[in-house]
């Protein structure tokens, strides 16, 4: 039986946790009626809930933050666990709500669920309305002139280009009237969703400020400070020159247009190299959802069919080195323990990192993308599967596969002082910048005076760069409609 009155509006959050910008939240207070914010816990869908054991450390302080800004408006977040299919019609039963308001999902399983509940909500004769998520735009509204999906991202840029302006932004409401409820709420606390024994995410709390107050706060320092070289440093891991934002992007603290709309708040030339580029990178993300969502299966099939065949190895000591960053190659290492500890890595050594896996160990892309899924804040069901694939050859306009990484020469590039190295392989600080990235080709005396023992301190490489090359065109030449290398 319906309890209060008048009817309540509810707002079912997903990834969109956050109250500005947030055209579901905004129309349900417009309705004028008492707003039950839920959110819901969906258990065994990795990519409707909390992928990986490192966002759902996220997750828990996201959630608080959202609770604690809806407390200060006088509402409060209703959360619960279960399937959404049964728990956003019962919650509706239960309080008598006549209209469901939420923002877009556009991963397979996610948009499922939410075209059933919207058909089961309708037929009972309620409003129940979605509206665009977090992307700059619908996936289905950049199309080609044939009126198809891009696979290309130079084209897509383009069009997106051509085609985009930000909406005008949505303030976070002032008050959000709550009534009174028969809900049973789950303690935020009772998912048990940080890290206890070990507690392997203490390292997250100095670096990240999950919610939508971080989020901004973020935003408003790079566009100040990191944005000015971003077109130059943004390939430098052992500098900050790249926002930090895609956490708060993967949740939703923030939307995509606010981002836009702070770099057109800057008065830049429209020629800005720095504001382009970053643009650009905010676009790929658009692509990779672009992609994704005209191929649900992204995380599972080769978009190129080709590398079905590909003889992937499979070697649980490799991956176990790679995943623990003892593969000998000071960059990679880096990066992988780079990921453990802070629940991210650099762009450019995800890069590096996957190259090394895919073709110096053979080892199957989706070996790595299920690692990072588990390890990465912002890992999404679209970004990560789409980069891994690109990586490996076979994704959306990917790099060829025969352009393989040499990960002591990219160390080299992009670290060249070794700083990065140096910070999360510490063993190898004392190194001098020449043997930094090469600590196997440094004489016995030079390890000796920076105490290294190649072995015991740190591992010698794995595989030899040069033969595992090799090994991996070879491998690429068994497979079917073989690429030739250029
Ligand atoms: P910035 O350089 O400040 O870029 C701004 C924003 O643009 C990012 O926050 C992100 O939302 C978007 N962006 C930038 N590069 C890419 C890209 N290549 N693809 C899609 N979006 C991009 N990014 C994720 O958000 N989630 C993932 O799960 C993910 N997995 C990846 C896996 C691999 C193997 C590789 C090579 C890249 C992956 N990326 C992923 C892309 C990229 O590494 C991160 O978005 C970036 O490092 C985040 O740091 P930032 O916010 O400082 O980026």
């Amino acid at each position: 039986m319906p309890n209060s009155k008048p009817a309540p509006a509810i707002v079912w959050f997903r990834r969109d946790l956050r109250l500005a910008d947030n055209l579901a939240l905004c129309k349900a207070v417009e309705t004028g009626a008492p707003v039950i914010c839920l959110y819901i816990r969906e258990p065994g869908d990795p990519l409707a809930g909390a992928n990986g054991g490192a966002q759902a450390w996220w997750l828990h302080h996201s959630l608080v933050a959202l609770d604690e800004s809806l407390k200060a408006r006088g509402n409060r977040l209703v959360t619960m666990t279960g399937d959404p299919l049964h728990l956003v019609e019962w919650v509706a039963d239960k309080t008598g709500a006549e209209a469901v308001f939420w923002n877009r999902r556009y991963d397979g399983p996610g948009r499922e669920i939410d075209s059933d509940i919207k058909g089961r909500l309708r037929d009972k004769g309620l409003r129940a309305e979605s509206s665009p998520g977090f992307l700059l735009h619908d996936p289905t509204v950049v199309k080609t002139k044939q009126g198809k999906h891009f696979s290309v991202y130079t084209p897509f840029w383009k069009a997106f280009e051509a085609g985009y302006q930000p909406p005008d932004p949505i303030d976070a409401p002032k008050r959000i009237a709550a009534g009174s409820f028969d809900l049973e709420i789950e303690p935020i606390d009772g998912w048990a969703l940080l890290p206890t024994k070990p507690d392997w995410a203490k390292g997250f709390e100095s670096l990240w400020q999950p919610g939508e107050d971080g989020a901004r706060a973020l935003l408003k320092s790079f566009v100040g400070k990191q944005l000015r070289a971003y077109g130059e440093r943004r390939d430098f891991p052992g500098e900050s020159h790249t926002s930090r934002l895609s956490p708060h992007l993967a949740f939703g603290e923030i939307s995509p247009h606010a981002i836009w709309r702070a770099m057109d708040a800057q008065n830049r030339k429209a020629d800005n190299e720095d504001e382009t580029r970053f643009r650009k990178e905010i676009v790929w993300r658009d692509f990779a959802w672009h992609t994704l969502f005209h191929n649900p299966r992204l995380d599972s099939i080769n978009l190129d069919r080709r590398f079905d065949d590909f003889p992937w190895q499979s070697d649980s000591k490799m991956l176990k080195a790679w995943q623990h960053g003892m593969t000998g190659y000071p960059i990679v290492d880096a990066g992988m323990r780079e990921l453990w500890q802070t629940g991210t890595m650099h762009n450019r050594v995800r890069m590096i990192a996957a190259s090394f896996l895919i073709k110096d160990l053979l080892i199957d892309w989706r070996d790595g993308e299920r690692w990072f899924r588990d390890t990465l804040l912002d890992a999404d069901a679209a970004s990560n599967p789409f980069n891994w694939q690109w990586v490996a050859g076979c994704g959306a306009d990917a790099a060829p596969f025969f352009r393989i990484f040499n990960p002591t020469l990219q160390g080299e590039k992009f670290d060249s002082h070794g700083d990065y190295v140096r910070r999360w392989c510490p063993e190898l600080g004392k190194l001098p910048d020449k043997f930094v990235h090469r600590p196997f080709e440094a004489p016995t005396e030079i390890l000796k005076k920076a105490g290294v023992v190649l072995g015991e301190t740190y591992p010698k490489p794995i595989v030899d760069h040069g033969k595992a090359r090799d090994a991996a065109l070879a491998a690429l030449k068994t497979t079917r409609n073989e690429t030739e290398e250029d």
